[in-house]
């Protein structure tokens, strides 16, 4: 079993800190990659079904040989392309993708279920929420929340909605630490899950002011940025395809960052995102 800390959400379900993503994996390939994981002791994998990955990542699982019981298994909705899920037929669309999904898997059940963005420009989620709460209560997705929500989403939701997201999935990393944000959800009891956790691993693993808080304490940039995240509560979800970094990925136990480390990592924040700001990014 992993040593990896976890964290408890506001519906009494634990997701593990770290996890495994498989975006931009090819499906021939999730499955050894999910496999070198799990073997690795990852507990947790991070997939969606606009990854096209799902079969592969769900034979990976089938393999490792760890009883379904101990891994955490989250997909995301698309709820893009052309369909009206705001319309009446919205909530059965969510359901028929849901099954999909489950079928690519393998699985009877998800660890949890994302709305994986939520398209303001489009008006209402309620819908798709709705079909997320009968999801939960049918015990098939073991704990629901979004990805890529702000505030005025999230004020949406518990507005419409006595069940609360587990956790927001969103962007983050030292040049976009997401403060703000996180406070919103220390507020409303929402977990904060990062998703390219390293900054897709480009500029950042290269900053002179992190490789020294690496060297300091004879680590590698990638396992300094991921303990930077358990420290501050964050669940966080690296991406590797190359077994070496899968297990220097998981490896990040066993030290800890002191203030002098962690105000050099706060001096890399540039507020500036990788990837698309999802308040005015649409995917159609
Ligand atoms: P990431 O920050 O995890 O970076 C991954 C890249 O970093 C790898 O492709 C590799 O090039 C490099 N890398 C990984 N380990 C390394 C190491 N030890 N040393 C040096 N380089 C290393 O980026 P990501 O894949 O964008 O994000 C992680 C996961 O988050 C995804 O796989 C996916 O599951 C999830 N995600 C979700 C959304 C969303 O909209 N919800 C968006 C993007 C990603």
């Amino acid at each position: 079993m992993s040593t990896i800390p976890s964290i408890t959400l506001n519906n009494g379900t634990r997701i593990p800190q770290l996890g495994f993503g498989v975006w931009q994996v090819e499906d021939d390939a999730a499955e050894a990659a999910v496999r070198t994981a799990i073997e690795a002791g990852y507990r947790s994998i991070d997939t969606a079904a606009i990854y096209e990955n799902e079969t592969g990542t769900g034979r990976g699982i089938a393999t490792a040989g760890v009883p379904r019981e101990e891994l955490y298994i989250t997909t995301k909705l698309w709820n893009s392309g052309t369909k009206d899920w705001s319309g009446p037929q919205g909530q059965d669309a969510v359901l028929r993708e849901f099954d999909a999904s489950l079928a690519k898997l393998g699985l009877d059940y998800v660890d949890l279920y994302l709305i994986h963005w939520p398209r303001p420009m489009h008006g209402s989620f309620g819908n798709i929420w709705s079909a997320f709460e009968k999801l939960a209560a049918d015990g098939r997705a073991r704990a629901v929340g979004v990805s890529n929500f702000g505030p005025a989403q999230l004020d949406a939701l518990r507005e419409q909605s006595g069940l609360v997201p587990v956790l927001n999935q969103v962007e983050l990393h030292p040049y976009f630490p997401q403060d703000e944000l996180r406070a919103y959800h220390a507020e409303h009891g929402i977990a904060t899950e990062a998703w390219s956790p390293l900054g897709q691993g480009k500029t950042l693993l290269g900053e002179p002011a992190l490789v020294q808080v690496a060297e300091k304490h004879g680590r590698t940039p990638a396992q300094v940025v991921l303990r930077w995240h358990l420290q501050r509560g964050v669940i966080a979800i690296p991406k590797s395809v190359t077994p070496s970094r899968i297990r220097e990925n998981i490896d990040v136990l066993g030290f800890e960052l002191d203030e002098a480390d962690l105000s050099a990592l706060a001096g890399l924040a540039t507020g500036e995102r990788i990837g698309p700001d999802p308040q005015g990014f649409d995917w159609n």
